[in-house]
């Protein structure tokens, strides 16, 4: 047996204004992605490759490109990317007896809306009919029914924060091989759901997503149905392909009761519409400072959810610095605020020495002007392919970087020399706070921060989504 692997994961964040290059993705071609720790170790590929292996399949390796979530897609990397897994497989196509791929769910590209639905459908018009075509998908993922029409097995993560990436892909392979060997043609299919929910709203941990999820275990035991996902969706894309979707995976002959069964989960998800609920506690900033303060325990940790870059923000916003400066806040970190221009000046200058910094932007307009901070420089390191700075201003620490981070792992604070421990208010760019932060923290909340991934979604300016969706509109 012979399948056809490729990647293209990228969550696209339409209200940032920076466009998504090709050289983003990082790409791999072929055998090279067996070498790589991220495709193998984090991503779904890794699980895939797993099973297959085990199992005997051969494997052909034909390209992977994965970029952190950020701005709309180039239209020149997404042909790139179509073009080098299209062709790819397309050249094997007689010597194939599957395709399995790892999705995002959720990419948008400047001249295509659901690029995933594009590409699935440019390989179902290339290869045979009877071909079957696997995919993983994040949890994230805005379903379309050009991408159920053109898979026969789509599977999305069932946790977030996501801890079963891996085994998504695995289960994705393991799916088709069953397809495979006993000889059963798998369609999917989707109900839609007309709700816009963000990440901190379904923590898979909390209500109502840990009742909802195990229903998906429920319905794998309806004879004929070999797999549930259940898709939150992403809401920081305008895209007319935002809202909650209900997948099921099963036997081509059994339609109307794959349709039934979706439509029942999808009922279920829409009962509870009003208890997506910020997972945790949350407060407009001053409040959320004021809180912290008020607090006898330490580390508060508090995440300024609007400038996340794990879902696609710019993480430029100096807001919360400013206004940490002008409360009088003593032990105060702020991880971190991306500024090249900052890092190259503390770089320049020594450590203890003084320097007048404009800080990223003070406020969420594109033309902002940046924040003036005359500062301290305590470190500078370069680490992990970026370059770190930290200064101090009146007791509020900043950790400045050239590029964009996610701010999940508190190990970078012992690399800068900072210690947890010291310090009152830990600022984290997040949306939900990762478990390695949440180990430190005495409590935790979000601040319901501007920017673009504002977590209060009736602020944002959508024009694309499908209407009437809730909570945009009385539904
Ligand atoms: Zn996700």
């Amino acid at each position: 047996m012979r399948i056809a692997i490729a990647a293209m994961m990228h969550e696209t964040n339409t209200f940032t204004t920076q466009l998504t290059p090709l050289e983003d993705f990082r790409p791999v071609e072929g055998e090279a992605v067996y070498s790589s720790d991220y495709w193998m170790k984090e991503m779904p590929i890794g699980g895939i490759v797993q099973v297959l292996r085990k199992e005997g399949v051969e494997i052909l390796p034909i390209y992977f490109a994965g970029a952190l979530p950020s701005g709309v897609v180039t239209s020149s990397a997404y042909q790139v990317i179509k073009e080098k897994i299209v062709s790819g497989i397309k050249a094997e196509a007689a010597n194939l007896d599957g395709v399995c791929l790892a999705l995002h769910g959720s990419m948008f590209v400047q001249d295509v809306t659901d690029p995933e639905g594009d590409l699935l459908s440019a390989l179902r018009q290339q290869l045979p009919a009877d071909l079957p075509i696997a995919c993983a998908l994040d949890m994230h993922g805005n379903i379309t029914e050009a991408m159920v029409t053109n898979a026969n097995i789509l599977v999305g993560y069932r946790t977030a924060p996501h801890i079963d990436v891996v085994q998504t892909g695995a289960r994705a392979a393991e799916l088709l091989l069953l397809s495979l060997r006993e000889q059963r043609p798998f369609i999917t299919r989707r109900a839609y759901v007309p709700l816009l929910i963000s990440g901190e709203q379904s923590e898979t941990d909390e209500r109502p997503m840990n009742e909802l999820l195990p229903l998906l275990d429920e319905m794998e035991k309806t004879p004929g149905l070999v797999s549930a996902s259940l898709f939150a969706g992403f809401p920081w894309a305008d895209s007319p392909h935002c809202g909650v979707n209900v997948v099921v995976v099963g036997d081509k002959d059994r339609a109307a009761a794959l349709d039934q069964q979706a439509k029942w989960l999808a009922d279920r998800v829409w009962e509870q519409r009003d208890n997506f609920n910020f997972t945790t506690e949350s407060w407009p900033l001053p409040e959320a400072i004021e809180q912290a303060l008020a607090d006898p325990g330490q580390p508060i940790i508090i995440s300024d959810a609007g400038d996340n870059p794990t879902a696609g923000a710019a993480q430029d916003l100096a807001i919360v610095v400013k206004a940490l400066v002008e409360r009088g806040v003593k032990d105060a970190l702020v991880v971190g605020v991306v500024d090249p221009a900052c890092v190259e000046q503390c770089f320049a200058a020594g450590e203890g020495e003084l320097v007048h910094l404009n800080l990223g932007r003070s406020a969420y307009r594109e033309d902002a002007d940046p924040y003036p901070l005359e500062a301290e420089v305590v470190t500078r390191r370069a680490l992990d392919s970026n370059r770190f700075a930290v200064v101090t201003k009146d007791g509020v620490m900043v950790v400045i970087a050239a590029r964009r981070f996610g701010v999940t792992d508190p190990c970078l604070l012992g690399e800068l020399g900072l210690k947890p421990e010291d310090f009152k208010i830990i600022v984290v760019k997040s949306g939900y706070i990762s478990p390695e932060y949440q180990r430190l923290a005495a409590r935790k909340m979000f601040a319901l921060t501007e920017g673009d991934t504002n977590l209060v979604l009736t602020e944002l300016k959508y024009e694309q989504v499908p209407r009437p969706i809730y909570p945009l509109d009385e539904m």
